[in-house]
């Protein structure tokens, strides 16, 4: 039987968002760090795929904070090789997701002046407002 681990109610409001929107089961995360082990980009990662579990089974939003989010190139590996069939690329997808969802502007898209916005290709414009813009 695993044994519940005991968080305060925001770090488990936390947890209830990331198992919602990546549709995994955080608490099965038995840390065997398999995930992490086989992982092709983790010496690319500030924390492992299994660090990265363990901080949102225990509902800390300081893993939003970690480029291993980004980095994950959802290649599956680890969803492959976890015992606990977690897709951990999901929970990966998940935290970008919360991220992209505060909708935060990082460029003002009003604030190029008309003479620049002619210059610049036009596939360069709608990417960087797909990146920067919420
Ligand atoms: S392989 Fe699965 S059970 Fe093991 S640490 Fe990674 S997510 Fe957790
Ligand atoms: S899906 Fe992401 S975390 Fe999993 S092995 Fe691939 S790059 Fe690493």
């Amino acid at each position: 039987m695993i044994k519940k681990i005991e968080i305060s109610p925001d770090n488990e409001k936390f947890l209830n968002k990331v198992n919602e929107l990546s549709g995994e089961v955080i608490t099965l995360c038995e840390q065997c760090g398999t995930c992490s082990g086989g992982c092709p980009l983790v010496t690319e990662m500030d924390i492992t795929p299994s660090q990265m579990m363990r901080l949102v089974q225990l509902g800390q939003k300081e893993v939003l904070d970690h480029k291993a989010i980004w980095v994950c190139a959802s290649c599956f590996t680890c969803t492959v090789r976890c015992p606990r069939q977690i897709d951990v690329s999901k929970v990966a997808e998940a935290l970008r997701q919360i991220i992209l969802r505060q909708a935060v502007d990082h460029i003002d898209i009003k604030a190029i002046p008309k003479e620049e916005i002619a210059c610049l290709p036009q596939i360069a414009l709608v990417s960087a407002c797909r990146k920067f813009t919420g």
